[in-house]
């Protein structure tokens, strides 16, 4: 049997590599190495698969997030809602643009914040909600943006872990995460659904005025070189990073096929173990499986981790700390309800290896030794 990681990224690469090394290639030959025709190409290809009108590459997922909150009219103090459970990033861009951030709890089911806690965060100082989509999962769309619209907030979509997912609306018409928002916000870090060599993000919208004002942003403030309108970043997609997404891009349908069909051999073959939740998949969202999370109930989370370890299977957790426990957060985070939902899952959750070239052999030894671990 094949070694098990979390991620196995140098399978995937061998599978495509003719194209990635001739694209890498391409770039050298060209030696184009900032912007140029395949950090077009790329953009204009993933706008496509969208269906956004506009997307704008940079640096990294962080910096996606910044870019979208820099890019709206806020002022400091202005409360922004995230959730308390999830990777530090929307929080930390809250924080370091002098806003504060709201911290609500999520669903037990699906880890994205719910409805209910996110209306019962709104303030008259609250400017924004930042929905993550997180694990694959969609946040409750539709109804958040009934309320965005409702108390005129901006959305901005989380879709780093989310990126090739549908959101189902209750008339039955789809569309893609990161699509539906103000703004959407993805990552292009490797293990991410769409990954590439390094580092890497983007932020896509359908609004004309807003697409102007990031690109600048991203650009360090202005629209013709050396003129600065206002205080920007450096913000730039590689360019080799982004002939390997162009390629990979093709893949992505199949990519997410890879991973649901794992997801779901895992989840049947998980059924009837007591002290064992397996995820679910909610009727508005096209589940995407960036990280296959269980839940390990009643404290054995830590004794199983350890001995699938032992056996050589990776399992990770995805987050141990909620985001108010975080020592950064303690004097600019507010929160007005409780939050224990989100403190039970950072002490129950428990992710499998998830990725594309998993095989059934390697499944197959890591049910059987979760099912060893419970009948000890
Ligand atoms: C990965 C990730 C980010 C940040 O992406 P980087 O490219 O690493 O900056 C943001 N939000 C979530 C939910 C993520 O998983």
């Amino acid at each position: 049997m094949k070694e098990i990681k979390m991620v196995d990224l140098q399978t995937q690469y061998l599978n495509i590599k003719n194209d990635i090394d001739n694209a890498i290639k391409s770039v050298l030959d060209s030696s184009a190495f900032i912007n140029g025709k395949h950090v077009q190409e790329f953009s204009s290809h993933l706008g496509e698969y969208l269906g956004v009108k506009h997307v704008i590459p940079c640096a990294n997922g962080t910096d996606a997030l910044q870019i979208a909150l820099m890019s709206l009219d806020l002022k400091p103090s202005d409360e922004i809602i995230c959730p308390d459970f999830t990777f530090i990033s929307s929080a930390e861009v809250i924080g370091l643009l002098r806003l504060h951030p709201v911290l609500v709890d999520v669903d037990y089911n699906s880890f994205t914040s719910t409805l209910k806690n996110i209306e019962s965060a709104i303030t008259v100082k609250t400017k924004a909600i930042i929905p993550v989509h997180l694990f694959g999962q969609a946040a409750e769309m539709e109804a958040i943006m009934d309320l965005a619209n409702k108390y005129n907030l901006y959305v901005i979509e989380d879709t780093a872990q989310a990126l090739g997912s549908d959101y189902i609306f209750s008339d039955n018409t789809k569309k893609k995460l990161g699509t539906i928002g103000t703004i959407g916000c993805t990552s292009f870090f490797p293990s991410k659904n769409l990954g590439c060599y390094g580092d890497g993000g983007a932020v896509f919208t359908n609004n004309d005025d807003l697409y102007d004002r990031m690109k600048m942003i991203a650009n360090h403030g202005c629209k013709k070189k050396y003129y600065h309108e206002i205080i920007g970043m450096n913000s730039r997609l590689d360019t080799l990073q982004a002939a390997v997404l162009d390629v990979k891009l093709k893949h992505l349908d199949e990519y997410i096929e890879s991973r649901r069909k794992a997801a779901h051999y895992y989840t049947d073959k998980l059924q009837g173990i007591e002290d064992i939740v397996t995820p679910c998949e909610n009727a508005y969202s096209y589940h995407t499986y960036h990280q296959y999370t269980l839940k390990v109930l009643n404290g054995k989370r830590s004794e199983l981790k350890e001995f699938l370890n032992s056996k050589n299977i990776p399992a990770m957790i995805y987050y141990p700390v909620p985001l108010h426990k975080q020592e950064a957060f303690r004097t600019i985070a507010r929160t007005h309800s409780s939050l224990e939902i989100s403190e039970q899952l950072s002490q129950e959750v428990l992710s499998l290896p998830m990725h594309t070239e998993l095989d059934k052999e390697q499944q197959d030894y890591i049910i059987c030794s979760i099912k060893e671990f419970f009948n000890k």
